[in-house]
């Protein structure tokens, strides 16, 4: 990418959940908590709730989204603390100090924006060591107030979350107005980077390269930034150490989309996926 190509971009949007750390067996366990509530809670015949589970959330965004949507009365607070905070959350989670400098050396203001609650963030957030690193957090009673305030949330759209257009309008105007243009946004989904892609947003996937979905770049991991987006730095040098130590010589992860899904596979590089593979991927670990 050359100087004149480079965007314009004045503000970071950037998801959480397997996108600022990956811990699969984390998302595994949230995934049997939402399948234990579909059960106990909502007397869903529990042979069918993995397929339910699954269905919901490719169709309405969250399995939440879809239950209330299916008419299943959730009391969302309820949904959450049985969901998130039963997590033996220190197990999974631990300081990143690394991504914590790489982050403080952008110099733009960045705000996390999820479909998770907002007691879930804050913990995920202060156990990474990553919560001085944000404006703030936009999660899901955020979103959900703003959109009652708006007159969004009715019948046909009982909860507004990603990857819906609401959600992502909502999201720029509670970070004070951002500007899709001018807004990087960072997500591991290939659905939720799909809308932002389309809406005009800089949208890169992180977590998994070769993913034929509307993006801009995709990179393995958060850490991959200085190599991948060096423009981020407004033409310096990321800090000394932090992009020698994100960047391994030869990391495919920071090739534009075009040149990732074309370079021929090898050892190293992840196998290219499908939309549909990678949302049955997503489905499997559904978060909320
Ligand atoms: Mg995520």
């Amino acid at each position: 990418m050359t100087i004149t190509q480079r965007p314009q971009v004045t503000a970071i949007l950037c998801d959480l959940d397997d996108c600022l750390y990956q811990n699969h067996e984390m998302q595994y366990n949230v995934a049997e908590n939402i399948r234990h509530y579909m059960a106990e809670h909502l007397s869903i015949d529990v042979d069918t709730v993995a397929e339910l589970c699954a269905d919901l959330y490719l169709n309405y965004g969250t399995t939440l989204a879809g239950l209330v949507a299916s008419g299943y009365k959730v009391d969302y607070e309820d949904w959450h603390a049985r969901v998130h905070g039963s997590l033996p959350y220190e197990t999974y989670l631990h300081p990143d100090p690394a991504l914590r400098s790489l982050l403080d050396s952008i110099p733009l203001p960045k705000w996390v924006f999820t479909n998770a609650d907002a007691k879930h963030a804050a913990r995920c957030l202060d156990l990474l060591g990553l919560s001085s690193c944000f404006q703030g957090v936009i999660s899901f009673e955020e979103v959900m107030a703003e959109a009652a305030q708006q007159g969004m949330v009715h019948h046909g759209c009982p909860v507004v979350c990603k990857p819906n257009r609401q959600a992502f309008d909502i999201a720029m105007q509670l970070a004070g107005g951002l500007q899709p243009g001018t807004t990087l946004w960072l997500d591991d989904s290939a659905r939720n980077i799909t809308t932002g892609h389309r809406l005009g947003l800089y949208s890169v996937l992180v977590g998994r390269t070769g993913v034929a979905c509307p993006s801009d770049q995709q990179i393995r991991s958060m850490h991959d930034l200085p190599a991948a987006l060096p423009w981020l730095w407004q033409g310096q040098q990321p800090p000394c150490g932090i992009a020698a130590a994100a960047a391994p010589e030869g990391d495919e992860s920071a090739l534009p989309l075009k040149a990732a899904i074309g370079k021929p596979s090898s050892g190293k590089v992840h196998a290219k996926a499908s939309c549909t593979d990678d949302e049955t991927i997503e489905a499997v670990y559904a978060a909320t």
